[in-house]
């Protein structure tokens, strides 16, 4: 049972709030290593059905699943210059197998390219040999001094996709098809929004060509970093000797993309959806999208209750009735239903049905919207059609709602540097501004006010009139730029 002391609420403080929501609706917990995290069973649901609709997208565009080892030879990681200057300084290294010194160090994957495409150039000969589109679910290791539940651990879950590719514009497409990808899970399962783009230089992946990125508003008004797509050229194919004869018979190095999402997506849902009651689960990533809450007085009450909600758990859940809701029925002997409503709510649970005798006297349940909270009474005998309806419409508001939201707090009109200051040290937004192009000019902006250029919007994201000049320095416009503080 959860703790009934409020939740710290969002506008008192933000991060208090984030944390104990997270440990009270049991979606992590701390573990006893300092910076890793114990997903516990109302977290990993989540991440199962994130999982599946990723791994059925993934499918569906051709990618085929693979697994390569956690450890990675350390010398692989010193093959490409740029990609071990991004990662060295957060490695975990094992220097010790079966309690001898080994002769080379191995590194804790923090991310496998290196091994991965040490593998494609054994498998790769002919221009017949490509495309390879592959995925793996993995877990990976990044020794961060700062973390945070879900947003950020040494430890955490998530898929790297790797492909191999004949030519730039095959690669490039893959990179920018897969970012099309995230977009539209983040925002039909997650809920949640995201501006994508090119990042900058500075923020782009180590050993990448191009970085693309999804970029979410969180309801603290800072950006987060989503999901992200590389087109890595031909880098990590010339330090792993990836070569293939083409058509004409000759040799070529081949052209790579990298692509990933993390457990950090479920810290992104809480930001994006909780409120000063709980979590709020979209209904598509929901493990339970209802809750049958019986209410009664007596045991004959009782048995009477009980036998109409598993009835309608069974006609809801089971098979033969069309799409099956994932539904609960909360038997638990030693909590009043008020009790139990704290408790779903808490825990974000899209519907609740509230059901009892005068209910059944009059054929109906009462259900209960967990983003509005909005009651209705619905016929028990049209119950199936009424609730696939509202998950259906839950789905689609909450999405709305975040977009909105979004909206409100981003600043397209022209600001002045003094102005954009204020914003950062106040309540924050999405500024999207002009950007010289300087790599000074963005460091500066960065030491000021903590803001840095998320993305490079898409066309579909810029403002209706391009900004002319620098937010910072007042010279051309090189490109427009997304300027937020971010996790
Ligand atoms: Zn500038």
């Amino acid at each position: 049972m959860a703790d009934d002391r409020k939740l710290p609420t969002r506008a008192d403080d933000f991060s208090a709030w984030y944390n104990e929501l997270v440990l009270r609706a049991e979606l992590a917990d701390y573990s006893p290593v300092r910076g890793c995290m114990v997903i516990r069973p109302p977290g990993y649901g989540i991440w199962e059905r994130m999982q599946r609709a990723l791994d059925d997208m993934f499918k569906e565009t051709g990618h085929q699943n693979a697994y390569f080892p956690l450890f990675i030879p350390e010398s692989f990681l010193r093959k490409e210059a740029q990609h071990v200057e991004g990662f060295a300084p957060e490695t975990a290294v094992v220097t010790i197998g079966g309690g001898k010194v080994l002769d080379e160090p191995l590194v804790v994957r923090p991310t496998s390219e290196t091994i991965i495409y040490a593998m494609f150039a054994k498998w790769v000969q002919s221009y017949r040999d490509l495309p390879i589109l592959m995925n793996q679910w993995a877990n990976v290791v990044r020794w961060e001094m700062r973390t945070r539940l879900f947003l950020r651990t040494l430890e955490f879950l998530w898929q790297e996709g790797h492909t191999a590719h004949a030519t730039h514009d095959e690669a490039e497409t893959e990179a920018r098809q897969m970012l099309g990808i995230y977009r539209k899970f983040m925002e039909e399962w997650v809920a949640m929004p995201v501006v994508t783009g090119q990042k900058s230089d500075s923020e782009r992946f180590a050993g990448a060509l191009r970085t693309y990125s999804c970029e979410a508003m969180m309801q603290d008004n800072k950006a987060l970093q989503a999901g992200t797509s590389h087109n890595l050229g031909q880098n990590f194919a010339k330090a792993f000797d990836l070569t293939f004869q083409t058509e004409s018979g000759e040799t070529a190095h081949a052209w790579n993309t990298s692509w990933g999402v993390s457990t950090r997506l479920i810290g992104g849902l809480v930001m994006t959806h909780g409120d000063d009651v709980g979590l709020r689960v979209p209904p598509r990533l929901a493990p339970i999208e209802l809750v049958i809450v019986p209410i009664y007085k007596t045991d004959a009450e009782r048995a009477r209750v009980i036998e109409v909600a598993q009835g309608v758990r069974a006609a809801l859940s089971g098979p033969g009735s069309g799409v099956p809701i994932r539904t609960h029925v909360d038997v638990r002997e030693h909590l009043k239903p008020g009790a139990k409503y704290y408790d779903w709510e808490l825990r974000g649970v899209p519907i609740r049905m509230e059901l009892g005798p005068r209910d059944l006297d009059r054929e109906q349940a009462v259900i209960v919207r967990r983003d509005t909270r909005e009651k209705q009474p619905v016929p028990l005998a049209t119950i199936g059609e009424a609730v696939r309806g509202l998950l259906t419409r839950i789905q689609g508001d909450m999405f709305a709602a975040a977009r909105e939201r979004r909206e409100a707090h981003s600043v397209r009109e022209p600001v002045t540097y003094d102005r954009f200051r204020e914003i950062m040290e106040g309540e924050g937004a999405f500024v999207y501004a002009g950007w010289c192009g300087g790599a000074e000019c963005e460091a500066q902006v960065k030491t000021d006010t903590k803001a840095t250029i998320r993305v490079l919007p898409d066309p579909e994201f810029r403002s209706p009139e391009a900004p002319t000049r620098c937010l910072r320095c007042d010279q051309p416009v090189k490109s427009e730029a997304l300027w937020a503080r971010a996790y």
